[in-house]
Formats: C-alpha cells, sequence, structure tokens
C-alpha cells in the first residue's frame, strides 16, 4: 500500500537512538532543526504520484521496487532517477533507491550462495523483498565498515576486532552482531538498515561475511548524524539549508537479528561478490542522479553569468559548453551501461 508523506513521518517516530552533536541525544528527528529537514526531504518522495506503477503481484506499489529484467527496465529506472532528482531541486532522494539496489544484489548473491552451501537465503530475501513492497518502506544501506588501521588488509588482522562489522553470537533464533558503519545516508531517517559486507574475505575472515536487514529502532542501534556544517555550523550558508540528506555513523551494540532477515551469514568467499554487486547497482543510480545534478550548476552557472552580463563572452560560453558535454556523458554513460 503506497504511503504518504505524512505516513512516512509518523513511522520514524519510533523510540529510534539518534545523536546530533556532542552526545545530545534526539527526541524527535521529525522536529530537531537540522535532522527534520532530511526526514522532510525523504518524505517528499512519498508525495511524488509518478513514483507509482501497478504491479501484477502487489497491485499499486513503488517503482523503485521494480526488479530490472531487462534493458528497457534499466532505462525505466534512470528516467525515474533522473526525473525524480530534477523534481528535488537536483538533490537525489535516496530512501528507495539504495535499498533497492542492495535487494536486488542479494536476489542474485542469494541464489549462487545458496547453490554451493545448500542454504535458503534466496526465500528469506524474497520474503523481507515483499515486506519492504507492500509497506513502501524507506531504507538505508550500511556498507562501509569503520575499518581502523588500513594498512591491514582482512578485517580479522584488526588489533581491535570491531573495526569491520561481526557475528559475535550464534543463537538459535538468530545471531548477535558487533561492530560500526559509517558514511551510511539517510540511515537516521529510514525506517530500515540493510547491512552488507564491505569487501572480499578470506577464510579467517568467516564472522565478518554477514548480511541482514533490522528496523532502524532495533534495540543497541545508534546513529550519530555527522552535524551539517553547511547549515548549523555557519547561518549564512545558503548552499544546503532546505534540502539535505543526513549521514551517519551506525553503532551496533550487541544487536539481535533474526534468521529471517539473516541473508548471508560466514560464506566468506561470496562476500566480496555481494559487496561488488550491489556497487555495481548503486554507481548506475549514481550516474542517473549525477546527470540530474548537473543541471542544477548548469542552470546556476548560467543565471550567475547572466547577473555578471558576461554570459556571451567566449570563454564563459567554453565553460558552459564544457559543463553541458560534463552532464551529457554522465546521461550517456547511464543509458549506454544497460
Ligand atoms: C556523502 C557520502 C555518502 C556515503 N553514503 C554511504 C552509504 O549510504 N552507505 C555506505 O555504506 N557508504 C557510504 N559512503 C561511503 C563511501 O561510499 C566510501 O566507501 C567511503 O567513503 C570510503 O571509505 P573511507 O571514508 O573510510 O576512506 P578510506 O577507504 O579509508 O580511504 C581514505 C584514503 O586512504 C586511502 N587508503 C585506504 N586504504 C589504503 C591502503 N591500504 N593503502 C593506501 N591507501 C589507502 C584511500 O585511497 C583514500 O585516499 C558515503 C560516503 C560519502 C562521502
Amino acid at each position: 500500500m503506497p504511503r504518504s508523506p505524512t505516513d512516512y513521518v509518523n513511522s520514524v517516530k519510533d523510540g529510534r537512538v539518534v545523536y546530533y552533536r556532542g552526545g545530545k541525544r534526539v527526541d524527535d528527528i521529525t522536529t530537531h532543526p537540522v535532522i527534520s529537514i532530511a526526514v522532510r526531504h525523504a518524505s517528499d518522495l512519498f508525495g511524488v504520484k509518478e513514483r507509482l506503477y501497478e504491479d501484477p503481484n502487489y497491485g499499486l506499489v513503488s517503482k523503485y521496487f521494480r526488479i530490472p529484467r531487462n534493458t528497457n527496465d534499466l532505462l525505466d529506472r534512470y528516467k525515474l532517477i533522473y526525473e525524480d532528482t530534477l523534481r528535488f531541486d537536483g538533490l537525489f532522494n535516496i530512501v528507495q533507491a539504495i535499498g533497492s539496489d542492495a535487494l536486488f544484489s542479494l536476489m542474485i548473491i542469494a541464489k549462487k550462495v545458496d547453490k554451493r552451501y545448500g542454504t535458503n537465503y534466496y526465500s528469506r530475501v524474497m520474503k523481507y523483498y515483499e515486506h519492504v513492497v507492500r509497506n513502501d518502506l524507506a531504507m538505508a544501506v550500511a556498507q562501509t565498515d569503520v575499518k581502523g588501521n588500513r594498512a591491514k588488509r582482512p578485517p580479522h588482522e584488526q588489533e581491535d576486532k570491531d573495526m569491520y562489522l561481526r557475528v559475535v553470537e550464534v543463537r538459535d533464533d538468530g545471531i548477535v552482531v558487533n561492530g560500526a558503519k559509517i558514511h551510511t545516508t539517510q540511515g537516521p531517517v529510514a525506517n530500515e538498515i540493510i547491512v552488507l559486507p564491505y569487501r572480499a574475505l578470506v577464510e579467517n575472515d568467516k564472522d565478518y561475511a554477514v548480511a541482514f536487514a533490522v528496523p532502524a529502532n532495533t534495540k543497541g542501534l545508534k546513529f550519530i548524524v555527522r552535524p551539517v556544517l553547511e547549515y548549523d555550523g555557519n547561518p549564512n550558508a545558503v548552499n544546503a539549508a532546505s534540502r539535505f540528506e543526513v549521514e551517519a555513523l551506525i553503532v551496533f551494540d550487541h544487536v539481535f537479528v533474526p534468521w529471517d532477515r539473516v541473508f548471508m551469514f560466514r560464506e566468506w568467499d561470496l562476500a566480496g561478490q555481494l559487496a561488488w554487486t550491489f556497487a555495481t547497482y548503486h554507481r548506475f543510480t549514481a550516474i542517473s542522479y549525477r546527470a540530474a545534478t548537473a543541471n542544477l550548476y548548469l542552470g546556476a552557472s548560467l543565471y550567475a553569468a547572466r547577473a555578471n552580463g558576461i554570459e556571451n563572452a567566449p570563454h564563459v560560453r567554453d565553460w558552459l559548453v564544457q559543463m553541458i558535454m560534463y552532464k551529457e556523458v554522465l546521461s550517456m554513460g547511464a543509458m549506454a551501461a544497460p
């Protein structure tokens, strides 16, 4: 069932643990002066009628969840992301794009893992996907680990074992994980956090080969939001004050994940493929929205040139033409990729 902007805003008032600046707990992200801007931006997606289509299995649902099966489906996805980005003043709206990128990659890799190990991840992924589609959820993807000493590659070589997210306990009903993920865009305002491994692993890294999804208000989850300096560090900032997305460090402190939400568990030899397949889908998403964002810069530059009376100066025109070429190269990349 498609949700309205209000449905979405009400859904994130769920007791999640969020901090902003100086260890201060945020009681309500929907009224916080900085985070509420990211909430409002996410909510705008739920007001877009063009986002919806009639799916034969699920009825009226978000196009972001339509599984791309051929070239035309991918071109439609490009147009969807491009047009939504223009709709939102050139700012991408990530909350259904990135989660679907993760789900599409999980569908592919879960099948491979099942074939190699006789597991049943694919049916778990599809059950979770159905939950997301039917409830029109907003998602964030937490892939980037904090990593510690970069000179050491395999996670198990780190002195502090929690530098990469890992399994610390296995129970009959699920697993318990510890660690932290950084730079998670819109994590603090999402309904669901999908966690993926960050890199290729070796056999001793088994406990780090883990993928799963948890609701944002799960016990043990803490969001530490990167301060938006453009907004609250500089009251004169004009660039980002009306729309932005927030990033967060997400701490997983003994977080329990039930088995039906675990999509990879110790299959270390396929963790790298999962990381890479997600990144490939997400690069396609990124080139689609960046083509639209390039329009924003182009338009702003043209207005700046006009305001200064130099729009016809040959060197200014050269720069504007270069910006057009850059934008068109991005669009061509997105159109050629499928
Ligand atoms: C605005 C923004 C939004 C993001 N959103 C998300 C998101 O939603 N979800 C998510 O999972 N991630 C997200 N990311 C993470 C992003 O995609 C990158 O993966 C991440 O920024 C790279 O990790 P890092 O910052 O720890 O840098 P590092 O990987 O540590 O790199 C820092 C520097 O160190 C160098 N370096 C690293 N290791 C070595 C080495 N062994 N030897 C030599 N040099 C080395 C690198 O080349 C680089 O110059 C986001 C990042 C940004 C900036």
